[in-house]
């Protein structure tokens, strides 16, 4: 443990698996102290915290929908009393959906940007108060290169990413005199549940389609995250950075 992260408070939206645990793991590797997010998953943010005990640091679960402002703000608050103050917010619950756009009806849109962008927005609304009055503070959001490229097949997916970035770029700009950097990652494609849609034949022509021949895992992006929350990035902010094994 190099503890560039000593003494941080994090909030991980959506780290009962995936992605989101695997920020939270990277995260405490480093010294952070983490507050794990989840809205279904009780059995895995379990999990997630046992990983994050045993990496000795101070963890706790928050069931919470971040689709609700209410949910989201009670959730931050509760952050806040319990372990003093929140240096971090990932913000990286979200879903996806496959299917045409013709197919697609104003349900399927509440859904997906109610899930990747609305969330982004509660928690970020309730957690920047702080921050600012803190003039101390760092964000990242999980995007995805989709939402910079565009995929056919996941039309209102990659535009609430596009709208993630979009939210990154000018967040950034607006908090940056508050000392309060806010950046997204825009993963290529990750070895997760959320790919388990699948078949063995699709996966097999999305890696060939990916330079680096695999898919990326979790914990690389964890490896990112810790980066960008730590004073090493310190002169980074508004960036969406692409981390895909040179698929775009
Ligand atoms: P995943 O394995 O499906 O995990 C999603 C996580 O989000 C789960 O912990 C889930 O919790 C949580 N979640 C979903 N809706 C929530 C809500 N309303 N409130 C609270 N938590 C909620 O997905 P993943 O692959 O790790 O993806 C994580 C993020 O990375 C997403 O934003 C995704 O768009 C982005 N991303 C993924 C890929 C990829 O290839 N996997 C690529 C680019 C970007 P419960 O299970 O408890 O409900």
């Amino acid at each position: 443990m190099k503890n560039i992260l000593k003494g941080k408070v994090v909030l991980v939206t959506g780290a009962s698996r995936g992605i989101g645990r695997h920020i939270a793991i990277e995260m405490a590797k480093e010294g952070a102290a983490v507050a794990v997010n989840y809205l279904k998953d009780d059995n895995g943010a379990k999990e997630t915290l046992a990983l994050l005990n045993s990496e000795g640091v101070y963890a706790k679960a928050y069931k919470a929908d971040v689709r609700n402002f209410k949910d989201a703000k009670d959730m931050i608050e509760n952050v806040i009393k319990y372990f003093g103050k929140i240096d971090i917010l990932v913000n990286n619950a979200g879903i996806s959906k496959i299917g045409l756009f013709m197919d697609q009806c104003t349900a399927d849109y509440d859904e997906i940007f109610d899930a990747n962008f609305r969330s982004v927005f509660n928690c970020t609304n309730a957690a920047v108060k702080y921050m600012v009055d803190k003039k101390k503070g760092c964000i990242i959001n999980i995007s995805s290169i989709w939402g910079n490229a565009g995929a056919s097949c996941e039309v209102l997916y990659s535009a609430s990413k596009g709208a993630v970035n979009s939210f990154t770029k000018a967040l950034g700009k607006e908090l940056a005199p508050s000392n309060i950097r806010v950046n997204a990652i825009s993963p290529g494609v990750i070895d997760t549940s959320m790919n388990s849609v699948f078949s063995n034949e699709d996966i097999k022509s999305i890696k060939d389609e990916i330079p680096m021949m695999r898919f990326g895992r979790s914990d690389e992006i964890g490896k990112l995250a810790v980066f960008l929350a730590s004073d090493n990035a310190s002169y980074i902010t508004s960036q969406i950075i692409t981390i895909d094994g040179g698929m775009l």
